[in-house]
């Protein structure tokens, strides 16, 4: 590769940072991918993965495999920590904690969102949220050890929080860990226990408007919150979750009223997203404007104002109300590979236009919601399109092929082969017997200069 070439880092493998790298190769660029995980991950199957329908490997792919055939273009694990907008560089941090520098010519940020708690950062102690597979694998955790610690205790309220499970947040992710949760309680663990009734577990669902999926048309809302109920999700609309503790939580209702207290000992968090902490400083270096959530005020062609060189893609651009949704931050990386060719070339770049091609959200078992224009499926039509979509976005032939697979397999038995979870190795007293680091000291936040 010569020297002489455009070097273009990217940051964030998500899928933004993965449709502007797979748009660059071949280019006549040096493409660095910087990612602090070393795979790209399909956030919309998360919840399966957490109520063990799959596993992490079908939803994730290596990011070192994905481009290991482009020559132009190199993928390194670390988390990017410092940007020097005036020298062009970013200092990362590699996971021993060591750092190192990369330079850029052009500079694409794709580092995504991460779960907000709405000025309440302490309740993330105690009520996982859901971006990355660490949290999976900790909902996993928490979901099926809160019914075995139920099997081991006498009837009564201790047992009775053991089985009740609250979800912050009536979104697409609130609603699918609803409805899962339900379903692990009834079709999965039914006939498992001899002491619990794993199907009387109750699944709790808390959202500030008056119905579930608000960005759905009010028609198809309304069949997912019927079938939910069906399933038997408990839904409490007007309310905010005011206070999450180690057995329960309080909600309060919007418009002012009495507190309302519900023993449990699972939570789940879906309620808000912000921007992650690189991107604030990136704001805060480049004095770019940002709304609440600390998405980056960008120009028609994402780029942030006074810096041609830096793009904002993804869930990260706060410019005309643009959504948080997969097809947006694939689009704006498509739109900055084709800005970086358009420089090469020579041609003007021209502003970037988001295409709806219309959402889906899964509720159960042979039930899905799919808006598209005026097109509206729910029920069986609704999950078989769902299901054909999210296969065709799934990174990876073998991922596809073998989640395919899976999913068959669970429908033929109604089972989950995705299940097991840690709980601490026995010969290691540094690691307690334990489901949840609840109890440890909470690790100080890294520095972002
Ligand atoms: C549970 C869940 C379900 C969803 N379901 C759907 C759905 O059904 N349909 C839909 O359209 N959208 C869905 N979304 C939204 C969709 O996943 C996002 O809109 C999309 O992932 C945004 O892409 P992005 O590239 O902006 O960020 P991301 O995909 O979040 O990628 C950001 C990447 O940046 C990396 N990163 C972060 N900080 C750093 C750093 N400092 N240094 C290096 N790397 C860093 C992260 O590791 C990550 O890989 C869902 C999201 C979640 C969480």
């Amino acid at each position: 590769m010569s020297s002489q070439r455009r070097k273009v880092l990217i940051i964030g493998g998500g899928f933004g940072g993965l449709f502007c790298a797979r748009r660059l190769a071949k280019v006549d660029v040096d493409v660095t991918l910087l990612d602090r995980s070393a795979e790209h991950l399909f956030q919309p199957l998360l919840y399966q993965c957490a109520t063990g329908k799959l596993s992490i490997g079908h939803i994730s792919r290596p990011l070192r495999e994905e481009f290991a055939r482009h020559s132009n273009i190199r993928t390194l694990l670390g988390e990017a920590n410092e940007l020097d907008p005036d020298a062009r560089t970013v200092t990362v941090l590699r996971p021993d904690e060591t750092t190192f520098v990369v330079d850029y010519d052009v500079l694409v940020l794709a580092a995504g969102m991460r779960q907000s708690y709405l000025g309440h950062e302490e309740f993330a102690h105690w009520a996982p949220g859901m971006k990355t597979l660490d949290d999976a694998l900790e909902i996993r955790q928490r979901i099926f050890t809160a019914f075995e610690i139920a099997e081991t205790l006498p009837p009564g309220p201790e047992r009775t929080s053991w089985l009740t499970f609250a979800v912050a947040g009536g979104g697409p992710t609130g609603v699918e860990l609803a409805g899962q949760i339900r379903e692990v309680a009834t079709l999965t663990l039914n006939n498992e226990f001899h002491s619990i009734q794993p199907e009387e577990a109750r699944v709790l669902l808390f959202d500030g408007g008056d119905r579930v999926l608000k960005s759905f048309a009010p028609d198809l809302s309304a069949k997912a919150g019927e079938k939910l109920t069906e399933l038997g999700v408990e839904m409490h609309f007007g309310v905010h979750v005011t206070d999450v503790r180690r057995d329960g939580v309080t909600v309060t209702a919007k418009q002012g009223g009495a507190q309302q207290q519900f023993e449990t000992r699972t939570v789940l968090w879906t309620a808000g997203v912000e921007a992650v902490p690189f991107a604030r400083h990136v704001a805060e270096v480049l004095g770019a404007s940002t709304d609440r959530g600390g998405r980056i005020q960008v120009e028609p062609d994402l780029t942030v104002p006074g810096h041609p060189e830096i793009f904002v893609i993804g869930d990260l651009v706060g410019r005309d109300r643009l959504p948080g949704v997969a097809e947006n931050a694939m689009q704006g990386g498509l739109h900055a590979a084709a800005c970086i060719r358009r420089d090469l070339a020579g041609q003007p770049r021209r502003p970037y236009r988001y295409r709806d091609l219309g959402s889906a959200a899964y509720i159960s078992h042979g039930n899905a919601l799919l808006q598209v224009g005026p097109i509206r499926l729910s029920g069986y039509l609704g999950w078989a399109a769902w299901g054909l979509i999210h296969i065709a976005f799934l990174t990876g032939v073998s991922n596809r092929i073998s989640t395919v697979v899976t999913w068959l397999a669970s429908i033929a038995r109604a089972g989950r082969y995705h299940r097991a979870f840690m709980l601490g190795a026995a010969d290691r007293p540094e690691q307690r017997y334990t489901y949840s680091t609840w109890d440890l000291p909470e690790p100080a936040p890294p520095e972002y200069r």
